[in-house]
């Protein structure tokens, strides 16, 4: 066998193996949970693979999305097409609409760019409101978190309770993987993606806060780019 089949070889028994244990994840979570668990979507690649793995295991589970009024265009195509390609009914959460009004009347549209503070303002008008009643009713919640994202995520468990919204379970089935875990998956089974991976972006966010990156980067670089990567986080998935 040449080294390239070898090398392929081997990935591929890697990702069968990580793929085996994110339906383990999946399927006890859902088992627990029933109805009272959805899928947190930001239509990045990591929540396009949750979906496939989640359409082998069940149908009907829900999912949720939170259009911060900033998203990139190609976000909202890359959801309607998931949409389509899984029979979703996303449900979709907006920011209070008073809270947004007296944010950009009081501090204007780039108020983020001006202190860490401002940002985080943003982030829980936009953001972590919006998650909290999201999360309303549920016992449980799915990431396409990953550890290698950040520092902030190296302690990442695949199952652990969130104490930031009352200690529901949050499941993280893609804990260990790779980015080129990820995206072998995504290849091999064709699923749809943001267009903003083929410019260079690695983590889509807000489009104002978010960048492509260069290679040798961090993929979370391009997220609020002038911040240190310790505070590369909105406020939805910060560890107490
Ligand atoms: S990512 Fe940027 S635009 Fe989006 S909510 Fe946070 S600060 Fe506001």
């Amino acid at each position: 066998m040449s080294e390239k089949a070898q090398t392929e070889t081997t990935e591929n028994a890697a990702i069968t193996q990580r793929e085996a244990e994110a339906l383990d994840v999946l399927r006890g979570a859902l088992a627990k949970h029933g109805d009272a668990i959805a899928l947190a979507s930001s239509f990045s690649l990591e929540d396009v693979v949750l979906l496939d793995l989640l359409s082998r295991l069940r149908s009907g589970v829900r999912v949720f999305a939170i259009d911060t009024g900033r998203l990139p265009e190609e976000t909202l195509l890359c959801a309607d097409t998931a949409a389509d390609r899984f029979g979703l009914r996303i449900e979709w959460y907006f920011p209070q609409h008073a809270a947004v009004e007296k944010l950009l009347r009081e501090k204007g549209a780039y108020s983020f760019r001006e202190s860490l503070e401002n940002r985080h303002e943003c982030c829980r008008i936009r953001k972590v409101e919006p998650l909290s009643r999201a999360l309303t009713g549920l016992t449980g919640w799915i990431t396409g978190l990953r550890r290698e994202q950040n520092i902030s995520r190296t302690r990442l468990e695949t199952a652990e309770a969130d104490m930031l919204h009352g200690g529901i379970m949050k499941y993280n089935p893609l804990a260990a993987w790779t980015a080129a875990d990820v995206r072998a998956y995504a290849k091999a089974r064709r699923l749809p993606f943001n267009r903003l991976y083929a410019e260079g972006y690695r983590s889509i966010g807000c489009a104002p806060c978010t960048r492509a990156v260069q290679s040798g980067e961090d993929e979370r670089a391009g997220r609020w780019w002038w911040e240190n990567p310790e505070h590369k986080e909105c406020g939805l998935h910060a560890r107490h």
